[in-house]
């Protein structure tokens, strides 16, 4: 029996670059019972605006690795959820080993003071660990390390919400971890961050292919792309996100 739909939305398509005019990595995984971001990049609170989702509706902010274009919009989204959106629940924060203090940093570095500031809503922190299984509301999240140096361990993300699965590689190398990463997912997210272009702790399309049949996922849907894989993208074929694009499982 089918079951109330899991709605993927891409609120940042983008590399770290602006590519193509793209938002930086922000994806936004809603079911009847929760309500995540896949990533908060630095330009995600411009992006939330834009596609209309109510920051507060948030519960939880889902990091994959500690580079900006994937968590630098979170001092943006916790000053907004202290002054604008007059945030009361608590938001929960997951990410790399050392995600806490590398937020607090950034808030620091940004707008200086604000990550003493009394909150007037609880922040939790919670680290990810190499396939330590972490239950996040509705969502049971499984982190598996990849291949992308950022100052802490980067992983991609399995998560399993009302009987779906969805897959996201973050940003990485080829891996062969990828292949369990994606196995029988409904949707696999992975990043396509050049056309041919052989770049240590990314992919690119060329080697992504070269593995396309030990992906055993059912869709594959790809983002992270840079001005050429974008220019590309037409006579290619392969399925590819863009801002607002919005997927139901
Ligand atoms: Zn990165
Ligand atoms: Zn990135």
């Amino acid at each position: 029996m089918d079951v109330t739909p899991i709605k993927v939305r891409f609120l940042g398509s983008g590399d770290a670059f602006g590519s193509g005019g793209r938002f930086q990595a922000c994806i936004h995984v809603r079911s009847p019972d929760s309500s995540v971001l896949l990533d908060c990049g630095a330009s995600s609170l411009i992006a939330m605006r834009h596609f209309g989702v109510e920051p507060n509706d948030i519960d939880a902010i889902l990091v994959s690795h500690l580079h900006g274009d994937h968590f630098g919009g979170i001092p943006f989204f916790i000053l907004d959820g202290q002054f604008l959106s007059k945030r009361e629940r608590p938001l929960l924060i997951a990410g790399p080993p050392g995600i806490k203090a590398r937020v607090r940093q950034a808030q620091e570095a940004l707008f200086a003071g604000s990550s003493q500031t009394e909150q007037k809503y609880e922040i939790h922190f919670l680290e990810w660990h190499d396939r330590q299984q972490a239950a996040i509301g509705g969502i049971s999240a499984m982190p598996f390390e990849v291949v992308h140096a950022s100052g802490a361990p980067p992983f991609a993300l399995r998560l399993e919400i009302d009987g779906k699965t969805i897959a996201y590689s973050g940003d990485t190398e080829w891996t062969d971890t990828l292949v369990e990463v994606a196995r029988e997912a409904e949707l696999f997210i992975c990043e396509a961050n050049f056309y041919d272009k052989k770049i240590k702790f990314h992919l690119d399309y060329e080697t992504l292919n070269v593995h396309r049949g030990e992906l055993h996922c059912k869709r594959l849907v790809l983002t992270h792309m840079n001005a050429e894989m974008l220019a590309r993208l037409p006579s290619l074929d392969a399925e590819a996100a863009e801002d607002g694009t919005e997927i139901v499982l």
